[in-house]
């Protein structure tokens, strides 16, 4: 127990922290060209929020979320997912009355009891927008282009982007009538948790990976048969937009997403070689959420992307290969007294913003060399005997081996103008 991380959750080890360096300032990145500036909401909020955000009958809220009451009984829960959240921000501090639409980023841990398999943890992470204010159908084209262009980015070509819409409350509403209708009369070949579905989601059912639910999808309802002109409109343009774009997608009616706030457009980017856990990304319009969470009427969109399955589709086709970062200077040490001039120097170096190493192991000579090769050092600086004596220091150049001698004043200006122009 005490040696073991708890089940599905994952340390991030010095050996791949490059990875998710790389892909969150790559998301900043391109969060900063969009014009979307970044929200840090708590780890944990109360329980309520998530009941009415994330809604009472989803998975989420039904068996997947981390409650607990802390030490004066109330009840809080860890955030599974980003946007209920940034709702609550949103109407905490009338972000509201700036000039809309409030266009935010986050990237945040997200934690669900779910049963631990490749893609699937239980703390995981996420990168995610929302923007808020407009109903706008540009809006979750531009929600849907920043998620293509930052993957696209990345070097992804073949992803599957595929759009829904659900309707807004009204034609939801009937779209649901008509969904428990069709399913009561196959009651008998519905799963276990769909036959609960039924009644309370039966949305959710056209999400079900049981292969006896799939069997029975084909012939039921169709919510673009069930859509009022204005969500029938709003549809349109999207898709009209992500043509113009020259942004490849297909509809797909069988998407539900599993959070109950989405109104109208949602989507998902699935990669084509994850298995079953494919769906990267997953988002779309959610109108009705902030006023569900006591606000005013806000509408709004957004998505939510797991970097840990992000980071799997990279590794599998070879696209996160980064060059592991070396150090600029290792100091080679000869004695004790060669020791503390070259941990003086150490600093020094340091405080001019070069990167630099020494050893602290009682390390051979070999040993030492050994080492800087392993920290992939640019240059070797020997402190030696006859250096310290003659108040000089000997610089290796460990790409090409050549050595010179130099003052401490030449040093500096043979560092910077080597190490600098040729690194960064
Ligand atoms: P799925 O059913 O594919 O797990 P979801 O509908 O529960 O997805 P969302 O709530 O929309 O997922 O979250 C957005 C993204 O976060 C998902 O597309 C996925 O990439 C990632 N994600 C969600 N749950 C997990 C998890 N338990 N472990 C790892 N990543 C996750
Ligand atoms: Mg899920």
């Amino acid at each position: 127990m005490l040696t073991k991380a708890p089940r599905g959750t994952k340390d991030i080890l010095p050996d791949e922290i490059n990875k998710w360096q790389f892909l969150e300032s790559e998301f900043r990145k391109i969060c900063d060209i969009f014009g979307y500036k970044e929200i840090r909401t708590p780890t944990f909020e109360h329980t309520e929020l998530f009941l009415r955000g994330v809604g009472e009958t989803t998975d989420i809220v039904e068996k997947e979320m981390y409650t607990f009451n802390d030490k004066s009984g109330r009840s809080l829960t860890l955030k599974p997912e980003g946007t209920a959240a940034c709702a609550r921000a949103l109407i905490e501090h009338k972000l509201y009355n700036q000039s809309l639409p409030l266009k935010l980023y986050y990237i945040i841990p997200g934690f669900r009891y779910e049963r631990p398999q490749a893609g699937r943890l239980r703390e995981f992470h996420q990168f995610g927008v929302e923007v808020f204010g407009s109903d706008n159908p540009a809006i979750d084209v531009e929600v849907i282009g920043l998620a293509m262009m930052f993957l696209k980015g990345l070097g992804l070509e073949d992803l599957d982007l595929r759009i829904n819409t659900l309707g807004c409350s009204k034609c939801r509403g009937n779209y649901r009538e008509a969904l428990k209708n069709y399913f009561s009369f196959k009651k008998e070949s519905l799963c276990d948790t769909c036959r609960t579905r039924l009644d309370r989601n039966p949305l959710r059912i056209l999400d079900c990976k049981n292969d006896d639910c799939k069997q029975i999808l084909g012939e039921s309802p169709k919510i673009l048969d069930f859509l009022c002109d204005e969500c029938k409109d709003h549809f349109e343009k999207v898709k009209r937009l992500l043509y113009s774009l020259k942004i490849d997608f297909t509809v797909d009616p069988m998407i539900v997403r599993g959070l109950d706030y989405y109104t109208k457009t949602v989507f998902e980017i699935i990669s084509k070689d994850l298995g079953a856990q494919n769906t990267i990304c997953g988002g779309g319009r959610y109108d009705g959420l902030v006023e569900e969470c006591g606000g005013p009427h806000i509408p709004a969109a957004g998505f939510g992307m797991g970097i840990e399955r992000l980071i799997n589709v990279l590794e599998n086709r070879g696209l996160l290969n980064l060059p592991q970062k070396g150090v600029d200077i290792f100091l080679v040490v000869m004695d004790e007294e060669g020791f503390e001039t070259a941990y003086k120097l150490l600093f020094e170096l340091r405080g001019k913003g070069l990167s630099a190493e020494i050893d602290y192991m009682n390390r051979s000579l070999k040993g030492q060399m050994k080492y800087a090769d392993k920290l992939k050092a640019k240059f070797a600086i020997i402190v030696g005997e006859e250096e310290i004596k003659n108040n000089f220091l000997t610089v290796k150049d460990l790409s090409n081996g050549e050595q010179r001698k130099l003052n401490d004043k030449d040093l500096f200006e043979f560092l910077f103008n080597n190490i600098r122009k040729g690194c960064c």
